[in-house]
């Protein structure tokens, strides 16, 4: 997800006084409660209670009743509070950065950058809630209308990768709908979302239109999954889960938006400017420590240009910057949690041949940048998401061959095409099943243009223009003209 810079805009907004009335989150009584460890040093950095499913209800039944007050203001009004709410992230920006470095162990460059994305995703959905329209549609004998009604309480279940953008991808726009959000962080990572929670109501957001409510899966997130007066969830996780949480879905026949695994392919052709996509391949799967739903784990590379591609890479992976997330030079930091890093462990056999990097010894969750070669296409590290800072390179003979490897997963996010030939680009990303292709480019998410997976990588789609009216429900009415 990590943004090229052009991107990370840095916008400052006017800042007008407000009043604070920030409230406890966390202020409820403990049924478990949640260790937040820092991944680079694995000290305790805080203790979160969680929600149990009674403390779910209560705060459902209190978000429906914040919701019908929120959907009854003037658009402008709606609008005018998201923009504050923008504003106070903004304000905020360095603390909720400098939290995650903290629990998500980021680096304090892309951390700057998440919190900065918070802002700008509040700032595009405010511009959405007055241009949220329905359409009249020529009938006979009278006058038909669409309106988007908003679905009513949005449960939004985030995990543990990017807990501040993934949060606002859904709460921002459900918001601006006219919705009330639930939104259960990870258990790891809750602090930024409880931040977050707060400078909602700073901003003047209605109480309870936006609470966070941390828990375990199982428990929490089962009782969001199965309350019937939540209308619709976001998930954002491990497809495997998506497909428990879909299938709890289907119960209630619940509307539902999946974000989940990946296996992104970048086909690097021998046409394409080899050097630059050398350089760019390394932080295409090891931004966030490839704990990146979108990073491109195999990359397959035309064998007449197989050697040079990994005499290029080589250097280009060990210059990568591995370190303190919290030292603005780190390009990388650790993994989130000891049980990820050994699971990506498992995945790396003993003595395989690979490319690595280096990483910091001593506490912390830490692996090492590797790109392996040699590798089976049908080997298990080649085909499963690994969720960590490895890949997978794989000679591919022609175009034909390549677009057969890129295809060869039942996920289907994003990819990467690096070539000259314009043909061959627009060609390759037709023949290509998933949702988010660049060309000479790994970039895959700006808030502004749409995103979501095929196949097993999901189901919808988030941001970009349309992504209020995933909030919403089309409602036809037809009005008679006749006497
Ligand atoms: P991971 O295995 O990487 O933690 P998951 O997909 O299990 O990924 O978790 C993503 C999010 O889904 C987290 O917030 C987690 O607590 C939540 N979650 C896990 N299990 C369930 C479940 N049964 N119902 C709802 N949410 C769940």
């Amino acid at each position: 997800m990590g943004a090229p810079p052009l991107l990370r805009t840095t916008v400052r907004h006017t800042v007008t006084p407000l009043t604070p009335a920030i409230s406890e989150a966390s202020a409820r009584p403990a049924v478990h409660e949640h260790e937040v460890l820092n991944p680079a040093t694995e000290e305790h950095v805080a203790t979160v209670p969680a929600t149990s499913a009674a403390e779910v209800h209560t705060a459902v039944t209190r978000a429906a009743a914040a919701q019908r007050v929120w959907a009854a203001l003037a658009p402008a009004d709606r609008a005018r509070l998201l923009r504050r709410f923008a504003v106070l992230v903004d304000e905020h920006g360095e603390r909720l950065a400098r939290l995650e470095v903290t629990e998500a162990g980021h680096t304090l460059g892309n951390a700057r950058w998440e919190a900065a994305n918070v802002r700008d995703l509040l700032d595009y959905a405010a511009g959405g809630v007055e241009r949220l329209t329905g359409r009249q549609i020529p009938v006979p004998g009278g006058i038909d209308l669409t309106l988007l009604e908003p679905v009513g309480v949005v449960g939004v279940i985030v995990p543990w990768n990017f807990p501040m953008p993934i949060a606002a991808w859904a709460a921002a726009p459900a918001l601006a709908a006219g919705n009330a959000v639930l939104l259960k962080p990870a258990e790891t990572t809750p602090l930024t979302a409880l931040h977050l929670a707060r400078l909602a109501l700073e901003a003047g957001l209605p109480e309870h239109l936006f609470q966070v409510v941390p828990g375990a899966g199982d428990v929490t997130g089962e009782a969001l999954v199965a309350h019937p007066g939540v209308a619709k969830i976001v998930f954002t996780g491990s497809t495997r889960t998506g497909k428990h949480v879909m299938a709890r879905c289907a119960d209630r026949v619940k509307r539902l938006t999946l974000e989940l695994g990946g296996k992104s392919p970048s086909l690097v052709f021998a046409d394409a400017d080899i050097e630059t996509a050398a350089a760019a391949a390394p932080m295409s799967f090891l931004d966030n420590a490839g704990q990146d739903c979108c990073a491109r784990t195999r990359v397959l590379v035309q064998r007449t240009v197989y050697d040079r591609f990994l005499e290029l890479l080589a250097p280009a992976l060990a210059s990568v910057v591995v370190g303190d997330p919290a030292d603005e030079r780190s390009q990388m930091g650790p993994l989130i949690s000891r049980t990820q890093l050994e699971r990506v462990r498992g995945y790396v056999p003993e003595g395989a041949e690979a490319l690595r990097g280096s990483a910091p010894d001593g506490p912390g969750f830490w692996y090492p940048p590797t790109v392996l070669t040699g590798v089976r296409p049908d080997a298990p590290v080649a085909t499963e998401e690994v969720f960590g800072p490895v890949a997978v390179v794989l000679p591919f003979e022609d175009e034909a061959d390549a677009v057969r490897l890129a295809n060869a997963t039942d996920y289907g996010l994003a990819g990467s095409v690096w070539t000259r030939d314009i043909g061959r680009a627009l060609r390759v990303c037709g023949a290509v099943r998933a949702g988010n292709l660049s060309v000479n480019s790994h970039s895959a998410v700006r808030y502004w243009t749409p995103f979501g997976g095929c196949g097993q990588s999901g189901l919808g789609r988030e941001l970009g223009p349309d992504a209020l009216a995933a909030f919403t429900e089309t409602k036809n009415v037809f009005i008679s003209t006749e006497d």
